[in-house]
C-alpha cells in the first residue's frame, strides 16, 4: 500500500494568482481559492494538499524580511506534519526568498519549493499550470521513504534550481531563471529527472530555523567614474555592518587610491566589506589580477561564486544572529547551505 504524503502549499501572491483591475488592466494579487479552482488536476493527485493562504497576497516586489520570517514559521511549525511545502511566489523576488529561506532553515531534510508564474493562472496561455502541477510531485517525491530533493529550490519552466544559486533574469520568457554557476537539479519532461549527483542528501539533523535577520547591509555597484562622494555617503550610512561591492569581471576594481582607503577604513571600523562580482557567471578571485590584489590585502572577503541575492540575504542572516565581526567574516568563507564553490 502506498503512503499518501503530506503536502503544505502556501500562497504568497505573485502573477500567478493575479487578475486584471478592470478599469486599469493593472495586474493584482487575487485570493487563493480562485487560484486553486484554475487547477481541478490537483485533485488528481494521490496526495493530501492543504493550503495555507496569506489574507492579503502581495507582488513579491513588495517582499520584506518580516515575510521570510513569517515563512520560515509557517514551514516550522508544520515541519513535522507534512512531507513537503510548496510557496506560491511572485518571480520577481524569488530568488531572495528561496535563498533568505535555506539560511534561515538549518537541518533543512524536507523539500520546500518555490514557484510561481509569468502569466496568472486564469489566462489561457498561462505557464502557472506546470509549474504549480509539477512542484507539487517534486515536492511530494520520495524514494525509500527519503525525500528526493530535501532542500530550498525554485521551480520554473521545467527546471528545478538550487535556490540560493537562482535569479530572475528574464521578465519576458517562461523561463524566468538561470543558475549558471550550479547545475539544475531536475528537468522535467516526459519523465522527471533528477540530477541527483547536485543535489543535497538528506540526514537526520533536526530543523533549526533562526528568525533574526539584520537589514544594516548596502550595496556598492562599481562603475567606471563612481565618485568618492557617493561611496563615503554609502559606508557612513547610519547603522551600517556590512557593504557588497559589486566589482567587475573576476573581483576587480578601480585601484585609485581614495577608493582603497575609503574600503580599508570601513574595514577598520568592523564594517564588513564583501566582493561579489557583477557577472552572472564565474567567480571572484581576489588577487588574479592587480585591480584585485589589494581588495584582498586590506581584508575585503570575496564572495566567490554567490548569486547577489545568495549574499545580501546570507548577510541579513549572520548578522542577524551573531554580533562577533571574526565569526561572520568565518561563515562568510564557508559554504553554510551549499550557495557557494569553495
Ligand atoms: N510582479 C510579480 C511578482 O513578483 C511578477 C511575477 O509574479 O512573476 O509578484
Amino acid at each position: 500500500m502506498s503512503l499518501q504524503r503530506n503536502i503544505l502549499m502556501i500562497y504568497t501572491g505573485g502573477t500567478i494568482g493575479m487578475v486584471e483591475e478592470p478599469e486599469t488592466g493593472a495586474l493584482k494579487p487575487f485570493d487563493f481559492d480562485h487560484l486553486l479552482e484554475e487547477v481541478p488536476e490537483l485533485k488528481k493527485f494521490p496526495l493530501n494538499i492543504h493550503a495555507h493562504a496569506f489574507k492579503n497576497p502581495i507582488d513579491s516586489s513588495d517582499m520584506q524580511p518580516e515575510v521570510w520570517q513569517q515563512l520560515a514559521q509557517i514551514i516550522s511549525q508544520h515541519y513535522s506534519a507534512y512531507d513537503g511545502f510548496v510557496i506560491l511566489h511572485g518571480s520577481d523576488t524569488m530568488a531572495f526568498t528561496a535563498s533568505a529561506l535555506s539560511f534561515m532553515l538549518e537541518g533543512l531534510n524536507k523539500p520546500v519549493i518555490l514557484t510561481g508564474s509569468q502569466l496568472p493562472i486564469g489566462k489561457i496561455r498561462t505557464d502557472g499550470k506546470e509549474n504549480l502541477i509539477t512542484a507539487v510531485e517534486i515536492a511530494a517525491h520520495y524514494e525509500n521513504d527519503l525525500p528526493v530533493v530535501p532542500e530550498v529550490s525554485i521551480y520554473f519552466e521545467y527546471q528545478l534550481y538550487r535556490g540560493n544559486r537562482t535569479f530572475k533574469y528574464n521578465a519576458e520568457n517562461f523561463k524566468a531563471f538561470i543558475s549558471p554557476n550550479y547545475q539544475i537539479l531536475a528537468r522535467a519532461g516526459v519523465h522527471i529527472k533528477y540530477n541527483d549527483a547536485w543535489i543535497r542528501k538528506a540526514d537526520d539533523a533536526p530543523l533549526q530555523a533562526h528568525y533574526n535577520l539584520d537589514n544594516n547591509v548596502a550595496v556598492l555597484t562599481l562603475f567606471p567614474g563612481i565618485s568618492a562622494n557617493y561611496i563615503q555617503a554609502v559606508l557612513h550610512t547610519k547603522g551600517l555592518r556590512a557593504v557588497i561591492v559589486r566589482t567587475f569581471g573576476s573581483g576587480n576594481a578601480t585601484t585609485q587610491d581614495w577608493f582603497i582607503q575609503l574600503l580599508a577604513e570601513a574595514i577598520k571600523h568592523d564594517i564588513i566589506v564583501l566582493n561579489v562580482t557583477q557577472c552572472a557567471v564565474g567567480t571572484v578571485d581576489q588577487g588574479k589580477y592587480e585591480t584585485s590584489s589589494r581588495l584582498k590585502q586590506i581584508g575585503v572577503i570575496s564572495g566567490r561564486d554567490i548569486t547577489f541575492e545568495g549574499a545580501i540575504t546570507k548577510l541579513m542572516h549572520l548578522l542577524g544572529n551573531h554580533s562577533d565581526v571574526v565569526t561572520i567574516k568565518h561563515l562568510l568563507e564557508t559554504d553554510m547551505r551549499g550557495e557557494v564553490t569553495l
